[in-house]
């Protein structure tokens, strides 16, 4: 809210900003006019029914997708054909489903793309994989291949991954909804301290719990639409629309 100084980014430098973004897939116009800034060490947790455009907004930031209308800018950057691997370099990306490469290891997986990407030496590439590895506590795992981890164990090493590139900012699309129940809270606590360190985060999550403690700003997409955005307190104990009570009560 207006009183609220952080609940339009205005108490941080803003470092992801879009303006009237819009996206169309053929006919079927997904978004419409979105507006957004976050600000650096900022969390904001997206949520929203399904098909609501969560996952392709959070692709139009770092250019998995093509925006149509309006502007991207990601550290004063904006985002076109010329700038994109640039910007690109700045943002690491989380996925559902982990994407880890089956026939590396979790430590090579980790190491490919500082090599090929930024030409670290193998020897660095190993040193810096091991050490993300650390911090996410699956170091004792880095010699095994993916599908010898459980679902907990690679998105952890995925993100990881997404570390070793030393990214400004993290997305994050629904990374605990394809893990099983008693894995979830790993993955969530290795977000938190991520979010402690003073990353800049947007996470599409449902995780009610992760937005109440992790989040400065929770934004609410409906239709293509950010729908309600604020703190998550406000939003979660006085929504302003029904489309957002009726959402709340069907996941908590
Ligand atoms: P959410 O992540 O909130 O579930 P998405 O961003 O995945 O929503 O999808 C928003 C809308 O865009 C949906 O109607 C979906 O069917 C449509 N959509 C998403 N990706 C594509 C695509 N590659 N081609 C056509 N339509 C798509
Ligand atoms: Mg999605």
């Amino acid at each position: 809210m207006a009183t609220d100084a952080r609940a339009d980014g205005s108490g941080r430098e803003p470092i992801i900003v879009l303006e009237e973004v819009n996206k169309s897939y053929g006919p079927v116009h997904v978004l419409k006019g979105v507006s957004l800034s976050v600000g650096r060490g900022e969390k904001v947790v997206i949520c929203g029914p399904s098909g609501s455009g969560k996952s392709t907004l959070i692709r139009c930031i770092n250019g998995l997708e093509e925006h149509q209308g309006g502007r991207i800018s990601v550290e004063g950057v904006q985002l076109g054909p010329k700038t994109l691997s640039a910007v690109r370099r700045e943002i690491g990306m989380v996925f559902q489903s982990f994407n880890l490469f089956p026939h590396l290891t979790i430590k090579e997986n980790c190491m490919l793309a500082p090599m090929e990407a930024r030409g670290l030496s193998k020897a660095e590439a190993e040193e810096r994989s091991l050490d993300y590895l650390k911090r996410v506590h699956i170091a004792e795992h880095a010699h095994k291949y993916p599908a010898q981890l459980s679902g907990g164990q690679q998105q952890r090493a995925a993100i990881a991954r997404a570390l070793c590139m030393q990214p400004r900012i993290m997305l994050f699309d629904e990374p605990t909804s394809a893990l099983d129940p008693e894995m979830i809270s790993e993955v969530l606590d290795t977000m938190m301290e991520l979010a402690e360190s003073g990353m800049t985060m947007v996470c599409v999550t449902h995780e009610m719990r992760f937005a109440q403690k992790v989040a400065d700003r929770v934004v609410f997409m409906d239709q293509g639409a950010i729908a309600e955005v604020g703190p998550p307190d406000r939003l979660f104990n006085s929504p302003s629309s029904d489309r957002l009570a009726l959402f709340l009560r069907r996941i908590l």
